[in-house]
């Protein structure tokens, strides 16, 4: 079977299960791997693990190792645009490698929070018995707990660039839907 049979097959797949049984789902996760590697584009990836991987309700479902890849892609993104933006020098071994963490801890932190970042309390809709949540003052996001100064700083440009990674391909293959 080539792989366009095989992404036909998962599309047409009555679940997106994929585990040591179910591998239907798997040419679809294959082809977001092959797009954000040749084209640098984590949009179909992060919608993947995002809406099915973390939604799954049983152990089985989904599949935590595209998580781990997942990260690994972004991690070399964050390290990419940090550089390019100069956050901090690499000029000596010992700032090369304190840089190296920073780039980390940064991907780390705004993936999590892009992934889960709503407000415990009112569950991220912002209300809360009829009026505006305590919590969060109607936002639906919780606050940013994890990281601090600078580490904080660079995180949140991160989280609203992984919202607008994800919008674009969401506006692509949304207008490909209307055709
Ligand atoms: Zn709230």
């Amino acid at each position: 079977m080539g792989f366009a049979d095989s992404y036909i097959h998962a599309i047409g797949a009555s679940n997106l299960k994929d585990d040591e049984r179910h591998h239907q789902a798997e040419p679809l996760m294959a082809s977001a791997f092959a797009a954000a590697d040749l084209t640098g584009d984590l949009g179909p990836l992060l919608h993947r693990v995002k809406f099915f991987d973390s939604l799954a309700r049983n152990e089985f479902e989904g599949n935590p190792g595209n998580l781990v890849q997942l990260l690994r892609l972004w991690i070399a993104e964050v390290t990419k645009r940090g550089r390019a933006r100069r956050w901090v020098p690499e000029n000596t071994a010992w700032d090369a490698e304190a840089a190296l963490k920073l780039y980390r801890q940064v991907a780390e932190h705004s993936l999590a929070y892009w992934l889960d970042g709503k407000c415990e309390p009112c569950g991220g809709t912002g209300v809360e018995q009829t009026r505006a949540c305590k919590c969060c003052s109607g936002t639906g996001k919780a606050e940013l707990t994890m990281a601090a100064g600078f580490v904080r700083e660079h995180t949140l440009n991160m989280v609203s660039e992984l919202h607008s990674i994800a919008d674009g391909h969401a506006a692509r293959a949304s207008s490909k839907l209307r055709r």
